[in-house]
């Protein structure tokens, strides 16, 4: 099945894609600097004879031998807004350095590449649902943008090397996705609202909490970044779940799974928050047969006890 190397691979989702990648029988190097990962969500898998891990920043050149690898999946960055404002140069050099030296990596190896890019590329949207061939509405000098510029400009260099070097490229525009291994503290809003119940906290909720938002459960993000990888898409492929809910009504399925009745509190909202979020996922379903196995039903109850067992 050969080898694959996942930039990011000690995050939330980079953790989860070594696993599905290694029961699928490849061999996986996994690079991070843990800027934002977190060694115990690898540290299982050490005792793999096809798993090699190597700590380095992929916005450097890696000096470290890897070989020659038939996949890249680019998934470091910092993901989420807590930590993009607090570290905007990471942010800003992970969409653009490193993109550049893993596609110039894929280049000579002849490797498929694939970039997680995000929702986030539509900014505040102004069509709804958001379909791959929307443009998106993003203030270029605003806070978010060190997060939204870094991953459009991902997405230009991903397909100038495609258009120009002929890499075999992926985008995969990645709507919120939740499951084990999230970080309670990076104000991602499941962790946020789960952290909080099992703490007997307030629950924190941003502006009226009408706005809305979709949850992709992470096992199916990973069997759609699966079959992008190894498909002939080259446009932006969305990946997400539709099912659409508001932050409110979050907040209350979260109190009920938790049979806790702690209060919810509004906080002012930030800046460029966008009002709703959905994904078009037709060209995902139509061109890699990608189908949501999971429900939120299912996903959010093994989110949560994962996160009263292992982080409490
Ligand atoms: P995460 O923070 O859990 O994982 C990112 C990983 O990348 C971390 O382990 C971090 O240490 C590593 N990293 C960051 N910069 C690095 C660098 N310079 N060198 C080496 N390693 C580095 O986040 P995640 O939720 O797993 O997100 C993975 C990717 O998917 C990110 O690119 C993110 O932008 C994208 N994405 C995620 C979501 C989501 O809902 N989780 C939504 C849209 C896009």
């Amino acid at each position: 099945m050969g080898t694959s190397l996942i930039a990011g691979a000690a995050g939330f989702i980079g953790s989860h894609l070594s696993e599905r990648l290694l029961a699928d029988g490849e061999r996986v190097i996994g690079v991070d600097n843990f800027v934002t990962g977190d060694r115990r969500n690898i540290a299982h898998l050490a005792a793999n004879p096809a798993w090699r891990f190597v700590e380095a920043d992929v916005t450097r050149p890696i000096v470290e031998d890897l070989g020659r690898v038939d996949a890249i999946y680019h998934l470091a960055s910092p993901a989420s807004p807590v930590v993009y404002l607090a570290k905007p140069f990471e942010t800003l050099y992970a969409g653009s350095d490193a993109t550049r030296l893993l596609l110039e990596r894929a280049e000579r190896d002849g490797a498929r590449f694939l970039v997680a890019s995000t929702s986030e590329v539509y900014g505040d949207p102004l069509v709804h649902p958001q379909p791959e061939s929307y443009w998106g509405h993003v203030n270029p000098v605003g806070p978010r943008s060190v997060y939204d510029e870094a991953k459009r400009f991902g997405e230009t260099l991903t397909m100038a090397f495609h258009r120009y070097k002929g890499v075999q490229t992926h985008i995969a525009r990645i709507f919120n996705t939740y499951g084990p291994r999230m970080s309670l503290n990076d104000g991602r809003i499941i962790p946020a609202f789960c952290g909080a119940v099992l703490r007997g906290e307030p629950i924190p909720v941003f502006g009226d909490g009408l706005q809305t938002r979709s949850y992709c459960y992470v096992d199916d993000l990973v069997d759609g970044l699966v079959r992008l990888q190894r498909s002939d898409l080259r446009e932006p492929c969305n990946l997400g779940n539709p099912h659409e809910l508001t932050v409110l009504a979050l907040a209350s399925i979260v109190r009920k799974l938790a049979g806790s009745e702690v209060a919810i509190v509004h906080h002012p909202l930030p800046e460029d928050d966008p009002r709703q979020r959905r994904p078009v996922i037709d060209r995902a379903r139509a061109e890699l047969g990608w189908e949501l196995k999971v429900s939120f039903e299912e996903g959010l109850p093994r989110t949560f006890a994962w996160f009263r067992t292992h982080r409490t």
